[in-house]
């Protein structure tokens, strides 16, 4: 295993053959954490061998997505660095020559099994009950039988031979777990087309950019003995074998594992839906791993850095609980200086429709003041589109469940007596709104005050839930809440 005195080199390296998901970020920031804890470098390649899935769009927001959540790299896309390309497409004259090697010195060779013959012996194998995968037939074939194969024109694939024996690794997390290598069929390394595969680009990269350290997920455990025995056969020695560590799964709340069906998994999605690229790190960092510091669940990324070690990651699997998320959200919420809470805002109002692009003087400094409100109560800021949409409208169109509930003589009344209220005011402050409508309508009225107030709001907000009344009827303005009244008197009368 690598010595512990040498620099730490960690890689994350996804496919992104779509948005990154829950479980891919998990993964990048614990290799973040593990390269930023021991001082060690962060290393980012893009593994794109199977093109038609890994698209140029996919990449691109893969790196953005590590942008927005904060998680900086020192080698890999932009930023370049010694051993670089960090694009599998970039480097595959690498993987011929490594492919070529293999068959040079015998530990791979040219496969000439057709489709037709897969399909034959898989159905064979099958009928046996034997254990599935390639069978070993162009292992030993002599020149005259591959001259024939060539004759017959067929393209051969490479494939690696795989020793005999027992393949142990010391996993960080899981400690020790066996292979028996007699179970793990000689596996294709280069397609017919010369493309190569996975297992290849993967070994070759790790060897060549110096990798220590391989951090990822549990479902590339079974690939680890194939990686190893690529590893071996480049010249790599026990000694200089990257140490592994596989993170537990990361299961939906029905203990399946996560996927579309449990709601959002995409980080794009939660981004859009206005989490905080802290509280997703925040939350994310917990699905395997915690602070250790009385259990306090709260933490930023430098304070996750400082702490982390894959010692007190667990072996087993986490579960990803959106409410929790939720609560996490919140929190980072509430502790964001509300000038930088509105500038994350902004986009979803401009998303929306309800603020221009750039937004008006007016509407920024309506927006600084409603801020304070929704501060307190928001899980996520795509919700403020809801909470403060009134404010930027010009006309309320009023919710047909909220009219109905409100609609009568007694919201007439209401909504008389309140605008005689108002239109008597001198100031418009929260606290002088609450005073009038009080006395008119608790005390002028004699209403109770569960009821006092409904007709007001549906007529200023458009909704039986909003924020709180006075303040909203303050942000808004003596002119406008007088005209929603207005309005709202012919509308619920
Ligand atoms: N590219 C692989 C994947 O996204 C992961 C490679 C690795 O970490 O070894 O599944």
């Amino acid at each position: 295993m690598t010595d512990s005195t040498s620099k730490v080199r960690v890689r994350f390296a996804p496919s992104p053959s779509g948005d990154l998901h829950v479980g891919n970020i998990r993964t990048a920031l614990y290799d973040w954490a593990y390269a930023r804890h021991t001082g060690g470098t962060f290393v980012f390649r893009i593994e794109d061998t199977d093109s038609a899935r890994v698209t140029p769009e996919y990449i691109a927001a893969a790196v953005e997505s590590m942008r927005w959540l904060g998680l900086d790299w020192d080698e890999g896309p932009e930023v370049g660095g010694d051993h670089g390309p960090y694009q599998q497409s970039e480097r595959i004259d690498l993987y011929r020559e490594w492919a070529q090697r293999f068959i040079d010195n015998g530990h791979a060779y040219h496969c000439y099994e057709s489709p037709a013959e897969a399909e034959e012996r898989v159905a064979r194998q099958k009928a046996a009950k034997a254990p599935p995968g390639y069978d070993g037939h162009s292992r030993n074939l002599t020149p005259e039988q591959r001259a024939a194969y060539e004759a017959e024109g067929r393209k051969p694939v490479v494939r690696f031979r795989m020793p005999e024996g027992t393949t142990t690794l010391h996993d960080l997390i899981r400690g020790e777990v066996s292979f028996d290598n007699a179970l793990i069929p000689d596996f294709v390394l280069m397609r017919a087309d010369g493309s190569p595969l996975y297992t290849l680009a993967v070994a070759v990269d790790d060897v060549l950019m110096k990798i220590t350290h391989v951090v990822r997920g549990e479902d590339l455990l079974s690939s680890t003995p194939r990686q190893i025995a690529v590893y071996r056969a480049m010249g790599v020695t026990d000694e200089q074998t990257p140490s592994f560590a596989h993170l537990p799964f990361v299961m939906g709340q029905d203990n399946s594992k996560l996927s579309k069906r449990h709601g959002a998994v995409t980080i794009g999605q939660f981004r859009a839906d206005g989490y905080l690229p802290e509280a997703m790190c925040n939350y994310l960092a917990l699905l395997g791993w915690s602070l250790g510091d009385g259990d306090r669940e709260e933490f930023d990324l430098q304070e996750m850095a400082a702490a982390f070690t894959l010692e007190r990651v667990n072996s087993s699997p986490a579960r990803f609980d959106p409410k929790k998320l939720d609560a996490i959200n919140g929190t980072w919420i509430r502790r964001l200086d509300p000038k930088d809470l509105a500038n994350r805002i902004v986009p979803f109002l401009v998303g929306a429709g309800l603020l221009a692009d750039p937004p008006s003087a007016t509407d920024l400094e309506t927006l600084a003041a409603a801020v304070p409100l929704v501060q307190e109560r928001m899980i996520t800021l795509g919700e403020v589109v809801d909470m403060v949409g009134f404010l930027f409208i010009s006309e309320v169109t009023i919710d047909p469940d909220a009219a109905a509930a409100v609609r009568g003589p007694d919201a007439e009344a209401v909504l008389k007596a309140g605008i005689g209220a108002l239109e008597a005011l001198a100031g418009f402050s929260a606290t002088d709104i609450e005073a009038a409508l009080r006395a008119a309508l608790i005390e002028g009225l004699g209403l109770k005050p569960k009821n006092a107030f409904g007709a007001l709001r549906v007529a200023v907000t458009g909704r039986r839930i909003s924020l709180p009344l006075f303040e909203s009827m303050e942000l808004l303005g003596r002119d406008a809440t007088l005209a929603r009244l207005r309005a709202g008197l012919a509308a619920l009368s």
